[in-house]
Protein backbone atom coordinates (compact mmCIF):
# COMPACT_ATOMS: atom_id res chain seq x y z
CA UNK A 1 0.00 0.00 0.00
CA UNK A 2 2.61 2.66 0.83
CA UNK A 3 4.92 1.64 -1.88
CA UNK A 4 1.69 2.04 -4.60
CA UNK A 5 1.37 5.35 -2.70
CA UNK A 6 4.80 5.98 -3.37
CA UNK A 7 4.56 5.29 -6.79
CA UNK A 8 2.12 7.77 -7.59
CA UNK A 9 3.12 10.12 -4.80
CA UNK A 10 6.77 10.00 -5.24
CA UNK A 11 7.09 13.81 -3.12
CA UNK A 12 5.26 12.19 -0.22
CA UNK A 13 7.96 9.91 0.55
CA UNK A 14 8.55 11.03 4.41
CA UNK A 15 11.39 12.34 6.27
CA UNK A 16 11.95 9.70 8.79
CA UNK A 17 12.51 11.76 12.00
CA UNK A 18 9.21 13.44 11.16
CA UNK A 19 6.79 10.37 11.24
CA UNK A 20 8.41 9.32 14.05
CA UNK A 21 7.59 12.32 15.95
CA UNK A 22 4.58 12.66 14.85
CA UNK A 23 3.65 9.04 15.72
CA UNK A 24 5.19 9.83 19.54
CA UNK A 25 2.79 12.83 19.73
CA UNK A 26 -0.33 11.07 18.50
CA UNK A 27 0.56 7.71 20.88
CA UNK A 28 0.50 10.27 23.71
CA UNK A 29 -2.90 11.77 22.77
CA UNK A 30 -4.12 8.05 22.74
CA UNK A 31 -2.33 7.49 25.93
CA UNK A 32 -4.48 10.09 27.47
CA UNK A 33 -7.76 8.98 25.26
CA UNK A 34 -6.94 5.46 27.33
CA UNK A 35 -7.40 7.33 30.74
CA UNK A 36 -10.41 9.00 29.64
CA UNK A 37 -11.64 5.26 28.46
CA UNK A 38 -10.85 3.72 31.72
CA UNK A 39 -12.18 6.41 34.11
CA UNK A 40 -15.80 5.60 32.06
CA UNK A 41 -15.17 1.90 32.72
CA UNK A 42 -14.78 2.37 36.52
CA UNK A 43 -17.23 5.06 36.67
CA UNK A 44 -19.93 2.21 35.05
CA UNK A 45 -18.58 -0.30 37.48
CA UNK A 46 -19.40 2.13 40.23
CA UNK A 47 -22.97 2.35 38.65
CA UNK A 48 -22.59 6.27 37.59
CA UNK A 49 -23.02 5.69 33.86
CA UNK A 50 -26.72 5.00 32.69
CA UNK A 51 -26.42 2.98 29.68
CA UNK A 52 -26.90 -0.36 28.98
CA UNK A 53 -23.59 -2.65 28.59
CA UNK A 54 -24.14 -3.60 24.73
CA UNK A 55 -25.25 -0.09 23.88
CA UNK A 56 -22.11 0.85 25.95
CA UNK A 57 -19.24 -1.83 24.48
CA UNK A 58 -20.89 -0.59 21.28
CA UNK A 59 -19.92 2.39 21.56
CA UNK A 60 -16.44 2.24 23.24
CA UNK A 61 -15.38 0.05 20.07
CA UNK A 62 -16.35 2.67 17.79
CA UNK A 63 -14.31 5.55 20.04
CA UNK A 64 -10.94 2.91 19.69
CA UNK A 65 -11.57 2.38 16.33
CA UNK A 66 -11.31 6.00 15.41
CA UNK A 67 -8.72 6.59 18.54
CA UNK A 68 -6.73 4.00 16.46
CA UNK A 69 -6.85 4.91 13.02
CA UNK A 70 -4.82 7.78 13.85
CA UNK A 71 -1.66 6.35 14.60
CA UNK A 72 -2.41 2.98 11.94
CA UNK A 73 -3.13 6.18 9.49
CA UNK A 74 0.47 7.32 10.52
CA UNK A 75 2.06 4.46 10.62
CA UNK A 76 0.86 3.51 6.65
CA UNK A 77 2.12 7.13 5.85
CA UNK A 78 -1.86 8.03 4.47
CA UNK A 79 -1.76 10.96 6.77
CA UNK A 80 0.94 12.65 4.56
CA UNK A 81 -1.95 12.78 2.27
CA UNK A 82 -2.69 15.67 4.20
CA UNK A 83 -1.79 19.27 4.22
CA UNK A 84 -1.10 19.27 7.95
CA UNK A 85 0.61 15.62 8.24
CA UNK A 86 0.36 16.04 12.12
CA UNK A 87 -3.75 16.27 11.77
CA UNK A 88 -3.64 18.62 14.76
CA UNK A 89 -7.05 19.69 14.32
CA UNK A 90 -8.93 16.71 13.29
CA UNK A 91 -7.17 14.60 16.32
CA UNK A 92 -8.04 17.29 18.90
CA UNK A 93 -11.55 17.58 17.77
CA UNK A 94 -11.75 14.24 17.78
CA UNK A 95 -10.10 13.71 22.06
CA UNK A 96 -13.12 17.13 22.48
CA UNK A 97 -15.87 15.35 21.04
CA UNK A 98 -14.70 12.04 23.19
CA UNK A 99 -13.97 13.89 26.22
CA UNK A 100 -17.78 15.43 25.51
CA UNK A 101 -19.70 11.98 25.59
CA UNK A 102 -17.89 11.18 28.66
CA UNK A 103 -19.04 14.18 30.16
CA UNK A 104 -22.44 13.11 28.92
CA UNK A 105 -22.18 9.58 30.47
CA UNK A 106 -20.65 10.44 33.84
CA UNK A 107 -21.76 14.46 34.36
CA UNK A 108 -20.43 13.18 38.25
CA UNK A 109 -16.99 13.47 36.94
CA UNK A 110 -17.96 16.47 34.66
CA UNK A 111 -15.42 18.72 36.44
CA UNK A 112 -12.61 16.35 35.78
CA UNK A 113 -13.49 16.08 32.39
CA UNK A 114 -13.12 19.39 32.25
CA UNK A 115 -10.03 19.77 33.20
CA UNK A 116 -9.52 17.04 29.89
CA UNK A 117 -10.32 19.39 27.62
CA UNK A 118 -7.60 21.95 28.99
CA UNK A 119 -5.25 18.96 28.37
CA UNK A 120 -6.31 18.64 24.52
CA UNK A 121 -5.53 22.26 24.23
CA UNK A 122 -2.51 22.53 25.34
CA UNK A 123 -1.85 19.31 22.37
CA UNK A 124 -2.00 22.24 19.97
CA UNK A 125 0.81 23.93 21.06
CA UNK A 126 2.94 21.83 18.81
CA UNK A 127 1.80 22.20 15.86
CA UNK A 128 -1.13 24.93 16.05
CA UNK A 129 -1.01 28.86 15.24
CA UNK A 130 -3.30 31.55 16.75
CA UNK A 131 -6.03 30.57 14.35
CA UNK A 132 -6.30 27.09 15.28
CA UNK A 133 -6.31 27.91 18.80
CA UNK A 134 -9.46 29.99 17.93
CA UNK A 135 -11.11 27.10 16.43
CA UNK A 136 -10.19 24.91 19.27
CA UNK A 137 -11.50 27.16 21.52
CA UNK A 138 -14.55 27.28 19.51
CA UNK A 139 -15.08 23.63 19.27
CA UNK A 140 -15.02 23.13 22.95
CA UNK A 141 -16.88 26.01 24.19
CA UNK A 142 -19.49 24.81 21.88
CA UNK A 143 -19.40 20.93 23.23
CA UNK A 144 -19.22 21.80 26.45
CA UNK A 145 -22.57 24.05 26.44
CA UNK A 146 -24.17 21.64 24.34
CA UNK A 147 -23.52 18.65 26.10
CA UNK A 148 -24.29 20.53 30.33
CA UNK A 149 -27.28 21.88 28.05
CA UNK A 150 -28.44 18.34 26.90
CA UNK A 151 -27.74 17.24 30.93
CA UNK A 152 -30.00 19.72 32.16
CA UNK A 153 -32.57 19.49 29.70
CA UNK A 154 -32.60 15.19 30.00
CA UNK A 155 -32.88 15.81 34.03
CA UNK A 156 -29.64 14.10 34.38
CA UNK A 157 -27.06 16.56 36.04
CA UNK A 158 -29.16 18.35 38.88
CA UNK A 159 -26.52 21.30 39.88
CA UNK A 160 -28.21 24.92 40.08
CA UNK A 161 -28.13 26.65 37.16
CA UNK A 162 -26.11 29.58 38.80
CA UNK A 163 -23.31 27.57 40.30
CA UNK A 164 -23.11 25.49 36.46
CA UNK A 165 -22.63 28.72 35.24
CA UNK A 166 -19.98 30.24 37.47
CA UNK A 167 -18.11 26.89 37.10
CA UNK A 168 -18.44 27.87 33.21
CA UNK A 169 -17.32 31.78 33.60
CA UNK A 170 -14.51 30.02 35.11
CA UNK A 171 -13.60 27.36 32.65
CA UNK A 172 -13.47 29.66 30.12
CA UNK A 173 -11.35 32.02 31.70
CA UNK A 174 -8.83 28.89 31.78
CA UNK A 175 -9.39 28.00 28.85
CA UNK A 176 -8.57 31.29 27.31
CA UNK A 177 -5.42 31.37 29.90
CA UNK A 178 -4.24 27.95 28.52
CA UNK A 179 -4.80 29.11 24.98
CA UNK A 180 -2.42 31.73 25.36
CA UNK A 181 0.22 29.94 26.71
CA UNK A 182 -0.36 27.15 24.00
CA UNK A 183 -0.05 30.19 21.67
CA UNK A 184 2.98 31.42 22.98
CA UNK A 185 4.44 27.59 23.05
CA UNK A 186 4.00 27.03 19.55
CA UNK A 187 4.86 30.47 18.72
CA UNK A 188 8.56 30.18 20.26
CA UNK A 189 8.54 26.31 18.24
CA UNK A 190 7.79 27.96 14.87
CA UNK A 191 10.38 30.48 15.55
CA UNK A 192 13.04 27.89 16.44
CA UNK A 193 12.26 25.89 14.15
CA UNK A 194 12.98 28.96 11.30
CA UNK A 195 16.20 29.77 13.33
CA UNK A 196 17.16 26.45 12.70
CA UNK A 197 16.58 26.00 9.27
CA UNK A 198 18.27 28.89 8.85
CA UNK A 199 21.03 27.46 10.56
CA UNK A 200 21.23 24.92 8.76
CA UNK A 201 21.46 26.77 5.50
CA UNK A 202 24.27 29.02 6.87
CA UNK A 203 26.12 25.66 8.16
CA UNK A 204 25.96 23.73 4.62
CA UNK A 205 27.21 27.31 3.39
CA UNK A 206 30.45 27.61 5.66
CA UNK A 207 30.73 23.91 4.98
CA UNK A 208 31.11 24.70 1.29
CA UNK A 209 33.19 27.38 2.19
CA UNK A 210 35.69 25.86 4.04
CA UNK A 211 36.13 23.30 1.38
CA UNK A 212 36.14 25.17 -1.68
CA UNK A 213 38.81 27.74 -3.26
CA UNK A 214 36.75 31.02 -3.75
CA UNK A 215 37.97 32.17 -7.24
CA UNK A 216 37.60 28.95 -9.36
CA UNK A 217 34.91 26.83 -6.98
CA UNK A 218 37.42 23.97 -7.57
CA UNK A 219 38.14 21.93 -3.63
CA UNK A 220 41.12 23.86 -1.64
CA UNK A 221 44.28 22.42 -0.58
CA UNK A 222 43.30 20.96 2.98
CA UNK A 223 40.55 19.23 1.27
CA UNK A 224 42.60 18.05 -1.35
CA UNK A 225 44.46 16.18 1.24
CA UNK A 226 41.36 14.55 3.35
CA UNK A 227 40.52 13.25 -0.57
CA UNK A 228 43.71 11.71 -0.71
CA UNK A 229 44.29 10.45 2.31
CA UNK A 230 41.03 8.71 2.05
CA UNK A 231 41.69 7.61 -1.89
CA UNK A 232 45.04 6.50 0.07
CA UNK A 233 43.10 3.89 2.57
CA UNK A 234 41.01 2.68 -0.83
CA UNK A 235 44.01 1.63 -2.15
CA UNK A 236 45.41 0.30 1.43
CA UNK A 237 42.46 -2.38 1.86
CA UNK A 238 43.72 -3.34 -1.44
CA UNK A 239 42.49 -3.77 -5.51
CA UNK A 240 41.93 -0.04 -5.99
CA UNK A 241 44.61 2.14 -7.52
CA UNK A 242 44.19 6.00 -8.34
CA UNK A 243 46.59 8.80 -10.36
CA UNK A 244 46.98 11.99 -9.93
CA UNK A 245 47.51 15.09 -12.14
CA UNK A 246 49.82 17.79 -10.91
CA UNK A 247 49.07 21.30 -13.44
CA UNK A 248 51.08 24.39 -13.28
CA UNK A 249 50.08 26.85 -16.17
CA UNK A 250 52.86 28.13 -18.59
CA UNK A 251 54.80 31.17 -17.88
CA UNK A 252 51.60 32.03 -15.81
CA UNK A 253 53.04 35.30 -14.31
CA UNK A 254 53.71 37.26 -18.14
CA UNK A 255 50.17 37.11 -18.22
CA UNK A 256 49.28 39.00 -15.01
CA UNK A 257 52.34 41.41 -16.02
CA UNK A 258 50.33 42.17 -19.61
CA UNK A 259 47.06 42.14 -18.96
CA UNK A 260 46.43 42.81 -15.18
CA UNK A 261 45.63 40.66 -12.25
CA UNK A 262 41.84 40.28 -12.88
CA UNK A 263 42.62 38.92 -16.29
CA UNK A 264 44.95 36.53 -14.68
CA UNK A 265 41.91 35.33 -12.37
CA UNK A 266 40.05 34.92 -15.24
CA UNK A 267 42.42 32.70 -17.13
CA UNK A 268 42.36 30.26 -13.82
CA UNK A 269 38.77 30.46 -13.37
CA UNK A 270 38.58 29.31 -17.40
CA UNK A 271 41.25 26.64 -16.94
CA UNK A 272 39.14 25.40 -13.77
CA UNK A 273 35.77 24.83 -15.87
CA UNK A 274 38.41 23.18 -18.59
CA UNK A 275 39.51 20.43 -15.81
CA UNK A 276 36.58 20.25 -14.20
CA UNK A 277 34.60 19.15 -17.62
CA UNK A 278 37.70 16.77 -18.50
CA UNK A 279 37.14 13.94 -15.93
CA UNK A 280 34.71 12.19 -14.57
CA UNK A 281 31.72 13.00 -11.83
CA UNK A 282 33.78 10.39 -9.66
CA UNK A 283 37.11 12.17 -9.58
CA UNK A 284 37.92 14.76 -8.01
CA UNK A 285 39.61 18.49 -8.93
CA UNK A 286 41.83 20.42 -6.97
CA UNK A 287 43.53 24.10 -6.43
CA UNK A 288 46.66 24.07 -5.01
CA UNK A 289 47.18 26.90 -5.05
CA UNK A 290 48.41 30.09 -7.44
CA UNK A 291 48.49 28.20 -11.33
CA UNK A 292 48.47 25.05 -10.13
CA UNK A 293 45.94 22.39 -9.70
CA UNK A 294 45.52 18.82 -9.14
CA UNK A 295 43.33 16.24 -10.69
CA UNK A 296 42.44 13.08 -8.44
CA UNK A 297 41.27 10.31 -10.65
CA UNK A 298 39.66 7.64 -9.03
CA UNK A 299 40.37 4.06 -10.11
CA UNK A 300 42.54 5.21 -12.87
CA UNK A 301 46.52 3.66 -13.18
CA UNK A 302 49.25 5.66 -14.95
CA UNK A 303 48.49 4.79 -19.15
CA UNK A 304 44.40 6.54 -18.19
CA UNK A 305 45.84 9.46 -15.97
CA UNK A 306 47.98 10.20 -18.67
CA UNK A 307 45.09 10.05 -21.36
CA UNK A 308 43.15 12.53 -19.24
CA UNK A 309 46.50 14.58 -18.82
CA UNK A 310 46.53 14.89 -22.31
CA UNK A 311 43.75 15.33 -23.19
CA UNK A 312 43.06 18.53 -20.90
CA UNK A 313 46.58 19.90 -22.01
CA UNK A 314 45.27 19.97 -26.04
CA UNK A 315 41.83 21.26 -24.49
CA UNK A 316 43.84 24.63 -22.68
CA UNK A 317 45.99 25.08 -25.86
CA UNK A 318 43.26 25.13 -28.25
CA UNK A 319 40.95 27.23 -26.06
CA UNK A 320 40.56 30.54 -27.36
CA UNK A 321 40.12 32.94 -24.44
CA UNK A 322 38.81 36.06 -25.65
CA UNK A 323 40.25 37.95 -22.99
CA UNK A 324 43.92 37.49 -23.79
CA UNK A 325 45.22 38.60 -27.56
CA UNK A 326 43.59 36.56 -30.22
CA UNK A 327 47.19 35.20 -30.96
CA UNK A 328 47.72 34.60 -27.26
CA UNK A 329 47.73 30.37 -26.07
CA UNK A 330 47.37 29.45 -22.82
CA UNK A 331 49.55 26.21 -22.28
CA UNK A 332 49.76 23.57 -19.09
CA UNK A 333 52.86 21.37 -18.01
CA UNK A 334 51.11 18.15 -16.31
CA UNK A 335 53.36 16.00 -14.16
CA UNK A 336 51.05 12.24 -13.39
CA UNK A 337 51.86 9.86 -10.81
CA UNK A 338 50.07 6.65 -9.67
CA UNK A 339 49.78 5.61 -6.10
CA UNK A 340 51.81 2.63 -4.89
CA UNK A 341 50.45 0.69 -2.52
CA UNK A 342 52.35 1.33 0.81
CA UNK A 343 53.95 4.69 0.14
CA UNK A 344 52.78 8.01 1.60
CA UNK A 345 50.38 10.47 -0.01
CA UNK A 346 53.30 13.08 0.14
CA UNK A 347 55.32 10.56 -2.05
CA UNK A 348 52.78 10.51 -4.92
CA UNK A 349 52.34 14.13 -4.59
CA UNK A 350 56.34 14.63 -5.13
CA UNK A 351 56.59 12.10 -7.84
CA UNK A 352 53.92 14.13 -10.08
CA UNK A 353 55.57 17.06 -8.64
CA UNK A 354 59.02 16.42 -10.02
CA UNK A 355 56.98 15.24 -13.50
CA UNK A 356 55.86 18.75 -13.89
CA UNK A 357 59.03 20.36 -13.29
CA UNK A 358 60.70 18.07 -15.53
CA UNK A 359 58.08 18.91 -18.24
CA UNK A 360 58.62 22.72 -17.81
CA UNK A 361 62.72 21.50 -18.43
CA UNK A 362 61.38 19.95 -21.52
CA UNK A 363 59.99 22.92 -22.96
CA UNK A 364 56.52 22.97 -21.19
CA UNK A 365 52.89 22.84 -22.66
CA UNK A 366 53.36 18.97 -22.11
CA UNK A 367 53.11 15.61 -19.94
CA UNK A 368 55.19 13.98 -18.52
CA UNK A 369 54.73 10.43 -15.71
CA UNK A 370 56.93 9.27 -13.72
CA UNK A 371 58.12 6.63 -15.62
CA UNK A 372 60.12 9.43 -17.75
CA UNK A 373 61.80 11.21 -15.52
CA UNK A 374 65.63 10.53 -15.13
CA UNK A 375 66.77 8.65 -12.39
CA UNK A 376 68.96 12.03 -11.49
CA UNK A 377 65.40 13.49 -10.76
CA UNK A 378 64.70 10.93 -8.71
CA UNK A 379 67.11 10.60 -6.07
CA UNK A 380 67.02 14.13 -5.57
CA UNK A 381 63.28 13.56 -4.95
CA UNK A 382 63.84 11.99 -0.87
CA UNK A 383 65.89 14.73 0.30
CA UNK A 384 62.86 16.98 0.14
CA UNK A 385 60.54 14.53 1.45
CA UNK A 386 58.30 16.88 3.83
CA UNK A 387 57.65 19.56 1.30
CA UNK A 388 54.35 18.57 0.93
CA UNK A 389 52.75 17.82 4.62
CA UNK A 390 49.85 19.69 4.90
P1 LIG B 1 56.16 28.66 -15.37
O1 LIG B 1 55.83 28.44 -16.77
O2 LIG B 1 57.56 28.31 -15.05
O3 LIG B 1 55.20 27.99 -14.46
O4 LIG B 1 56.04 30.20 -15.13
P2 LIG B 1 54.96 30.96 -14.33
O5 LIG B 1 55.03 32.39 -14.67
O6 LIG B 1 53.64 30.33 -14.53
O7 LIG B 1 55.38 30.63 -12.85
P3 LIG B 1 55.63 31.54 -11.60
O8 LIG B 1 55.60 30.58 -10.43
O9 LIG B 1 56.88 32.32 -11.78
O10 LIG B 1 54.44 32.51 -11.53
C1 LIG B 1 53.19 32.17 -11.05
C2 LIG B 1 52.40 33.41 -11.06
O11 LIG B 1 51.04 33.16 -10.70
C3 LIG B 1 52.91 34.43 -10.08
C4 LIG B 1 51.70 34.98 -9.41
O12 LIG B 1 51.62 36.37 -9.51
C5 LIG B 1 50.55 34.35 -10.14
N1 LIG B 1 49.42 34.05 -9.29
C6 LIG B 1 49.39 33.29 -8.18
N2 LIG B 1 48.15 33.24 -7.66
C7 LIG B 1 47.37 34.01 -8.45
C8 LIG B 1 45.99 34.36 -8.43
O13 LIG B 1 45.20 33.97 -7.58
N3 LIG B 1 45.54 35.19 -9.42
C9 LIG B 1 46.38 35.66 -10.38
N4 LIG B 1 45.87 36.43 -11.33
N5 LIG B 1 47.67 35.34 -10.41
C10 LIG B 1 48.18 34.53 -9.49
MG1 LIG C 1 53.73 27.49 -10.43
MG1 LIG D 1 53.33 28.33 -13.88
Amino acid sequence: MTTLLYRYFPHLIPSETHQMLRMRRTLMATGSGLVLTVIVIVARMMGLVDMSITAFILLYSLIWLINLSFPLMISYDINLLFKDPSLTIPQLIWHTLTNTISIYLVPDLHSVFLMHYLLVVLFGAFRMKRRGFLIMGVVILSCYTGVMALLHLSGKHEHGLLSEFLGGIVFLFMLIGVSIIGTEISSLRWALKKRNSELNAVMKQVKEQAITDDLTGLYNRRHLMDILRRQQALAVRGDYEFSLCFVDLDHFKQINDQYGHKTGDEVLQTFADLARNSVREVDFVARLGGEEFVLVLVRTPLDGAVYVAERLRQAMEAARLEILEPSHRVTASIGVAQYKPKEAIEETMHRADIAVYSAKNRGRNQVVTEDNLSSLILSSLHNDADLYTD
